[in-house]
């Protein structure tokens, strides 16, 4: 279902009135947690005013170590609800358990699988029984065959509306968090007809490197970009160094069009 041998055309996700993989370039931004009503808030206003057209936020985080943030869970949820009715912002927020997906989906406009429960068959089966758009994320081991076998998941579920993520793999590259694999995005053109976007921000681990690779990424003709951005980074609870400012992501977005309107 997945390959462009059963559908030659580009599908188009629509999330209201919205549409990720047609003419034009969506941005996902916004923390990598919600921490607080003030935080989420403040950061949904400056990226709205900046182009953005989806809020991201966790609410549910898979931390590697029990003792980190874990996230605001329901309450997440209902600032980044509140986000919405504010800005108008579309929500992005990940889902981690099969016991919380109809809670996620009661809140969210797109329910986020994050790189480590990409082959969490269970969840892949619960979100495609869904009616809600999923951005399943790459995992950070995935072969491009295995995270494609992952989306099948969801659409042989009967979940139409996939869009893949390519957010970096493995790599050998000890200067950032995960190694882009920018080919993968036309390698993802080539074999499937579903969006891809791509993730910079926890590719790269460092808010310096997020803009030339977001750059690449559009050049290399992702469909979007989610990006972490947090109105005090040094302050996060995660992600922090890999986290935009306000003024940085003001910058990218201004440099992002001007490369949109070169081409
Ligand atoms: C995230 O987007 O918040 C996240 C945890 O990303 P990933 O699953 O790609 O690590
Ligand atoms: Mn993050």
């Amino acid at each position: 279902l997945a390959s462009r041998a059963f559908k030659k055309t580009d599908t188009v996700v629509k999330v209201d009135n919205l549409e990720i993989g047609g003419d034009k370039i969506h941005v996902m931004a916004g923390p990598c947690a919600v921490e607080s009503r003030e935080q989420l808030l403040k950061t949904a206003h400056t990226v709205k005013a900046c182009g953005a057209t989806f809020l991201r936020g966790g609410a549910f985080k898979p931390r590697t170590s029990p003792y980190s943030f874990q996230g605001l869970n329901e309450d997440g949820l209902k600032f980044l609800a509140e986000a919405r009715t504010l800005t108008g912002l579309k929500i992005v927020t990940e889902v981690m358990d099969t016991r919380s997906v109809q809670l996620v989906a009661k809140y969210a406009d797109v329910l986020q699988i994050g790189a480590r429960n990409m082959q969490n068959f269970d969840l892949l089966k619960e979100v495609g029984r869904v009616s809600k758009p999923v951005l399943l994320k790459r995992g950070a081991n995935a072969t491009i065959e295995e995270f494609l076998a992952a989306a099948e998941y969801v659409l042989a579920g009967g979940n139409e509306d996939v869009i893949l993520c390519e957010r970096g793999v493995r790599g050998v590259n000890e200067f950032t968090r995960y190694t882009l694999d920018i080919a993968a995005v036309p390698v993802l053109k080539k074999l499937t007809h579903l969006p891809v976007v791509v993730d910079p921000s926890h590719a790269t681990g460092h808010w310096n490197y997020v803009e030339p690779m977001a750059m690449a990424s559009l050049a290399a003709g992702a469909d979007g970009l989610i990006i972490e951005v947090h109105p005090e980074p040094e302050k996060a609870l995660c992600d922090g160094a890999q986290s935009l400012t306000p003024k940085n992501f003001t910058v990218l977005m201004l440099r992002l069009a001007g490369l949109q309107n070169s081409v």
